[in-house]
């Protein structure tokens, strides 16, 4: 039993450490400088000892084997030199460890050969200085390659244990005493060295430990943020020298702070660690899977097919994530979306290829959620058209190229028109028309928002002022007007400057509003209300609101979003959207108004289910201020 534990330990100490690559890659990078250094004192303890017997020993002795042993280990010397400016990799470690194993006992046998073959020729001085010789260069060769067990301990038993047979054959007490001296330092440096070997190899792994978790995402086990982006720098240089294609995914989840904030962050970890093994599970090896943060993870996937199989796996992660979770006693489900961008196709660094990336994420979650969107030239072209209208805001007159006009809402049973929705329009002297959906989230990003809905609002109170009494007034106020209560602040000010009745004001708030926080939107929402203003829900159906959220906020009404009522007659899910949609806003007590009405067909469907409010083309489209007037005094027809 002793004895197969000491045989495994001596097999142990024999092997190269194929297994721990990080051990291996270590050892070979002390090796690239210490490697060097021992050809060095070997070569010139040997020119030393051929020296001192040049006058004694034949030439091939003293001349020609030295000369070849230097070529030898020059080659090898230089060898190791250009090593260390390689990369080092645990193929090119174990290579060049392995050699190195091999040919030490080589090495070892030749040296020691040769000095004992010198040692009859000279007198007492000349053959100490052979035993000097042999005795300290085995004890620099041990110290250099200490990082290799197997390496060094076979030079140490071949130098020692010729040294000790071949002095004590000598008979000479002066060298039997210096054989066996030298083999009790080789023994006791061996010692040291094992010791030594064994804390190297507790500093490796500690070190690799260190890292691991210095990159690991300590809830779901994924590569972190920090890990991602140092990946992503180095697959981009190989698909960049390789010529191949490299593709970033950002994944975001759809709904995911709600969860957060109803059920509480312990299950929201819960939730996203589930998330996290089942996109470990579903992507193949060649996609790496990491959590940026929050509800955020990203992928690099190398070496795929093409943009379809992309696609195809984007499409599996959705499902995925789809898929209902059941954690202890509640099931949730929620959404996923990635936007993809490909090098070299669509981005030609890393940081083009994360951002147009984030791009196709944050137009595919507008288009629809659950998606995903691969970064086009639609996309590029629009990016360069964003930053053109960004120019044209920032030097815009917002007082003289902004305007309002306002489109009708209509009282389909008495054919009245009970107010007007205020839109902006922009002329910029540079761009010309610019339609609010192209400027209103360029303003919204960059900061500008504020500023263009506190003069939108002035102008849309002013004009109002003029209306007669009974007719209210819409206007859309933006997600970002509402974030903090200083904005909150300015819109009231503005509100009560104009002198219109706040009670005859409607403010119009989408979903995007309350996704990231919920509680300001709340507080800003309930002040707007006790001011007396309305609060309407607008693009009702589109995004994601749980019913909680609904209750939660103090609206007055709702609007059912466009795309459910184009083309209603033709699609039953549609009709049945509206339908519930009309029947909620009845159960909770608010107002509906049903948008993008352009047909007499979808009117009469509409019709069907109950009295009615709507907006749409069919009516009218957006008309100027000094046409409202005009447009009130005829009951509201259709076109
Ligand atoms: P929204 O608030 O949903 O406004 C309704 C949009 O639908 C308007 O487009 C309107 O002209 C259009 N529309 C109305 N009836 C019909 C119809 O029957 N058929 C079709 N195809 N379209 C119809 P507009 O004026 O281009 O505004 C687009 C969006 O820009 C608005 O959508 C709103 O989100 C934003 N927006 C407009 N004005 C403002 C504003 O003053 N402030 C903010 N924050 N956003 C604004
Ligand atoms: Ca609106
Ligand atoms: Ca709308």
């Amino acid at each position: 039993m002793e004895f197969m534990k000491c045989l495994k330990a001596v097999k142990e100490m024999a092997a190269i450490p194929k297994h721990n690559p990080d051990l291996l890659i270590a050892q070979y990078k002390a090796f690239t400088f210490q490697m060097p250094l021992m050809y060095v004192i070997l070569m010139i303890n040997t020119w030393g000892v051929a020296a001192t017997h040049m006058h004694v020993a034949p030439r091939w002795m003293t001349i020609d084997i030295p000369v070849v042993m230097t070529v030898i280990s020059a080659v090898r010397a230089i060898g190791w030199l250009r090593c260390s400016k390689q990369e080092a990799t645990r193929d090119v470690a174990l290579k060049a460890l392995s050699r190195t194993q091999r040919l030490s006992g080589i090495l070892a046998l030749a040296f020691t050969l040769w000095a004992l073959a010198l040692f009859p020729y000279g007198d007492a001085y000349e053959k100490a200085h052979v035993a000097f010789y042999m005795a300290i260069t085995v004890i620099g060769v041990i110290f250099c390659m200490m990082h290799l067990r197997p390496a060094a301990f076979t030079v140490a038993f071949i130098v020692n244990g010729s040294f000790v047979i071949f002095f004590s054959l000598s008979e000479n007490l002066v060298f039997v005493a210096i054989a066996i001296n030298t083999a009790l330092v080789s023994a006791a440096m061996l010692a040291i060295l094992l010791v030594h070997y064994r804390d190297f190899t507790g500093m490796v792994n500690a070190r690799v430990e260190n890292f691991r978790l210095a990159n690991i995402d300590s809830l779901t086990g994924l590569a972190n943020r920090r890990a991602f982006f140092s990946y992503l720098d180095k697959a981009y240089a190989k698909a960049k020298s390789d010529g191949t294609r490299l593709a970033v995914g950002i994944i975001d989840l759809d709904g995911f702070k709600p969860i957060n904030d109803i059920y509480g962050h312990a299950t929201g970890d819960k939730l996203l660690q589930t998330i996290g093994t089942r996109l470990g599970n579903v992507c193949p090896a060649n996609y790496y899977v990491a959590r940026l943060g929050g509800d955020e993870f990203s992928i690099v996937a190398s070496n795929f097919g093409d943009t379809g199989e992309l696609v195809a796996t984007g499409e599996l992660i959705c499902s995925a994530i789809r898929t209902a979770a059941s954690l202890g006693d509640i099931t949730l489900q929620i959404g996923g979306s990635i936007g993809f961008s490909v090098y070299p196709d669509m981005a030609s660094d890393t940081v083009q290829l994360f951002a147009n990336a984030d791009y196709a994420l944050y137009h595919g979650k507008r288009a629809g959620r659950g998606k995903v969107t691969l970064f086009s030239i639609d996309h590029d072209a629009k990016i360069r058209s964003d930053a053109k209208i960004e120019q044209a805001l920032q030097h815009a007159n917002l007082e003289d190229e902004l305007t309002v006009v306002f489109q009708p809402i209509v009282d389909v049973s008495s054919r009245t028109t009970i107010g007007f929705e205020a839109l902006a329009r922009w002329f910029s002297p540079t761009l010309s028309s610019i339609s609010p959906t192209q400027f209103i989230p360029v303003a919204e990003r960059t900061g500008m928002i504020l500023a263009i809905t506190l003069t939108l609002l002035k102008k849309a109170l002013a004009h109002a002022l003029l209306w007669p009494d009974h007719i209210r007034l819409s206007f859309n106020l933006s997600a970002h007007d509402l974030s903090s209560p200083e904005n909150v602040l300015d819109i009231i000010t503005e509100i009560r400057r104009s002198g219109f009745n706040p009670a005859r004001l409607d403010l119009e708030i989408t979903e995007t509003a309350f996704i990231r926080d919920f509680s300001q939107v709340r507080s800003a929402t309930e002040t707007l209300r006790s001011l007396g203003c309305g609060i309407s829900l607008d693009d009702f159906g589109t995004g994601f609101s749980s019913l909680t959220h609904l209750h939660a906020l103090p609206l007055t009404k709702i609007k059912v979003d466009r795309s459910f009522v184009t083309d209603l007659n033709k699609n039953p899910a549609s009709y049945k959207i509206v339908k519930s949609l009309l029947a909620l806003s009845r159960d909770m007590g608010l107002d509906c108004i049903v948008e993008g009405v352009e047909t007499r067909d979808e009117l009469a469907i509409l019709q069907t289910l109950g009295d009615l409010t709507v907006q749409g083309y069919l009516y009218s489209k957006p008309i100027s201020a000094d046409e409202v007037v005009g447009f009130l005094e005829q009951p509201a027809t259709v076109a």
